[in-house]
């Protein structure tokens, strides 16, 4: 099984893709913690990295690119893998496509979580209050808000002209979100 998963800052992407690859056995790759681990080991990707994200900028395309080409590449998920937090843009998209192809992988689906603006902000003043986050501070909330819907979202589009897309409301427990989105992959439509 290998899945995207699609959704604005706050949605709740990390912690349903956590259930989900217990669920399925597949590997969670986020990029977002992939890149705090490589500025926690100061690397030259995450010295590269961090002025980005405390910005709430995005980091660019080819840094991500990179990554995920060689993390693909490993032994670990070749039984499947759920990104979350990649791709964010278009060229990200494309990028992967190539990926993939070249090493024979086949995406099973897209899941695009969605959620009220409003609530997502408010659940993420609350995270930054116990993460520690640099960048869940209000101000860098609403920047990333604005950049999902600037560059990420256009992904919707992208993945529903190839029949990938599939939308799952986000409002809800986590259990409750969690069979919404077992329930949307285990049928056809
Ligand atoms: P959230 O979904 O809550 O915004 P993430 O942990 O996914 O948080 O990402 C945190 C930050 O890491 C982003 O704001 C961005 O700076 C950087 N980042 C993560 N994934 C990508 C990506 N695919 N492309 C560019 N930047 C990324």
């Amino acid at each position: 099984m290998k899945l995207i998963f699609l959704g604005p800052p706050g949605v709740g992407k990390g912690t349903q893709a956590k259930h989900i690859c217990d669920h399925y056995d597949i590997v969670h790759l986020s990029t977002g913690d992939i890149l705090r681990e490589e500025i926690k080991k100061a690397s030259e990707v995450g010295l590269a990295a961090k002025s980005y994200i405390d910005k709430g900028a995005l980091v660019p395309d080819d840094v991500l690119l990179d990554l995920i080409d060689v993390r693909l590449g490993m032994q670990d998920v070749q039984n499947g893998y759920l990104l979350d937090g990649f791709p964010r843009t278009i060229p990200q998209a494309e990028g992967l496509d190539n990926i993939m192809t070249s090493k024979s992988h086949n995406l099973d689906a897209v899941i695009s979580l969605t959620a009220d603006e409003n609530e997502l902000v408010q659940r993420l003043i609350k995270r930054g209050e116990d993460s520690g986050r640099s960048d869940d501070t209000p101000e860098i909330i609403q920047q990333r808000q604005a950049v999902y819907w600037k560059q990420t979202s256009p992904l919707i589009d992208y993945y529903l002209k190839r029949n990938a897309l599939k939308e799952v409301d986000g409002i809800g427990t986590i259990l409750e979100i969690k069979d919404r989105i077992i329930l949307t992959l285990s049928s056809n439509a």
